[in-house]
Formats: C-alpha cells, structure tokens, sequence
C-alpha cells in the first residue's frame, strides 16, 4: 500500500509540474505509471469536482486494470480519462515502459498543424531536447479522441519504441521508464519546439552541422531508472529543479 500512495504522490506531482509549466490547460491531459509486477496503472481522474491538471491532489490518481476500467472504487465519483486506451496499449506493448503522459502543449502543437519540421538547430544550449530530434520522434497523424481499444493500439504502434509522439492537431505522448523521465520529455520537446517557433520566426534557421549532430547522438546518456524508480543523477537534478520552480512539492 505504501508503494501505491507513493507512486499516486509521484503522479500527482507530476501532474502539477506540467500543469503549473503552462504545457496544458484546464483538464487536459493525464500521467499515468504502471505499478511495478502487476497488470494496473495509475492515472488522473476525471470528476465532478475537478479543477484541472496543475491543481492535481494525490486523491485525484485512481487505480485501473489494463482494459481501462477502474480498480479501486471511489466515492467522489472520479472515472479514469477516455483516453486512458493509448496508455494501457503502450504499457502492454512495452514492459520496458513504467509511464505515459499525454498532454496538449500548443506550441508542439503547432508544429503538427503547420508543414514545418522540428530542426536540429542548438547543441551545448540544451543537449538532451537536441537529442529527441536526433533519436527521431513519432508522429500519429489523426486528431480524433483516442476512445476505443483500436485507436488505442493505432496510436501505440505509431508510437513504436519512441520516447515521444505528436499528435496531429492535438497534443504529444511521452512513454519512458519513470514519472519523472517521461515528464522530463514533455517538458525537452516543448522547448525544441518553442526554440524552434522563435528561429523560424526570426527567420532561415540553421540546423547545426552533420559533424555536431553526430557528436551528440554519441554523446554518453544517462542510465534509465529500473522498475519505475525516480531518476538518479542529472534527470534526477533537472527534476528536482522543476519541481521547486514550479513549488510543486511545496503548495
Ligand atoms: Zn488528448
């Protein structure tokens, strides 16, 4: 039980980082984690007395198998999210995955309405969304509601093993393997799409040179975390930090 209510904490605030970021408004978007050994995840509910993603509280996290129904009852009438169907078919196709979030971050969003590409146009300034661009990220190209078992498995096999999807005319998903990893890149493909929105703005962007590029696909990664734990060494950091920009841990 302690387990769950720390993994329901873990959701929650990363929820409220997301939220609290500006990469979705409202209610929007939900993070789920796999409870390690089992068959059920963890994900934001939606319910009457919501109030949105960045105001998530931990008794906001229900408990579902992996056809989506919920597995704890609860009585402030909470529901998993209709798109809870991608979530699920990620966790199936993907042992290695420990959490999905789904968000609706305008300015990747624009980068999925608009026929322009995101580039490879920074290296020192920021190596790690750098390297979503290098590694390649997936793009699903319908806009609907993902509301059934086959538009949940569509989206996971476009999804592939890719740390990222876009979603045309909708939002992105990130699959990773913990809270922390899988909001670190919600968090990295947002500011390559807003650096960007800005070069392309400002006109003729560069991508960096075929030699630089290739400098940071071999650059050294961090270990992923093993069965879902929080991160250790620089994602752990750069989490830390997040979380005290944004006073998640502490309001
Ligand atoms: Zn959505």
């Amino acid at each position: 039980m302690e387990q769950i209510d720390e993994l329901r904490a873990r959701v929650a605030r990363a929820c409220r980082v997301l939220g609290r970021l500006d990469l979705t408004k409202a209610a929007m978007g939900h993070v789920s984690a796999r409870i390690p050994g089992t068959e059920r995840v963890l994900i934001r509910a939606r319910g009457p007395g919501e109030l949105g993603v960045r105001y998530t509280e931990d008794d906001q996290i229900v408990e579902v198998g992996l056809d989506g129904e919920l597995r704890a009852p609860n009585g402030a009438g909470l529901k998993s999210p209709i798109e809870i169907l991608f979530h699920t078919e990620i966790y199936r196709r993907r042992p290695d995955v420990y959490s999905v979030i789904h968000i609706h971050p305008p300015t990747a969003v624009l980068f999925t309405i608009c026929d322009r590409p995101l580039l490879p146009l920074y290296g020192a300034f920021d190596p790690k969304s750098l390297q979503l661009v290098l590694d390649g990220i997936a793009t699903y190209e319908r806009s609907i509601l993902i509301d059934s078992p086959e538009l949940g498995q569509q989206v996971a096999r476009t999804m592939g093993g890719a740390l990222v999807c876009l979603m045309r005319g909708h939002g992105i998903s990130t699959a990773a393997a913990s809270i922390e990893e899988a909001a670190l890149a919600a968090i990295a493909v947002n500011d390559l799409a807003t650096m960007n929105y800005q070069a392309y703005l400002l006109g003729n962007p560069r991508p960096i040179s075929r030699e630089d590029q290739e400098a940071f696909r071999d650059l050294e990664r961090a270990p992923v975390s093993e069965n879902g734990s929080i991160p250790t060494g620089r994602p752990g950091a750069l989490w830390r930090y997040y979380c005290a920009v944004t006073g998640a841990d502490t309001d």
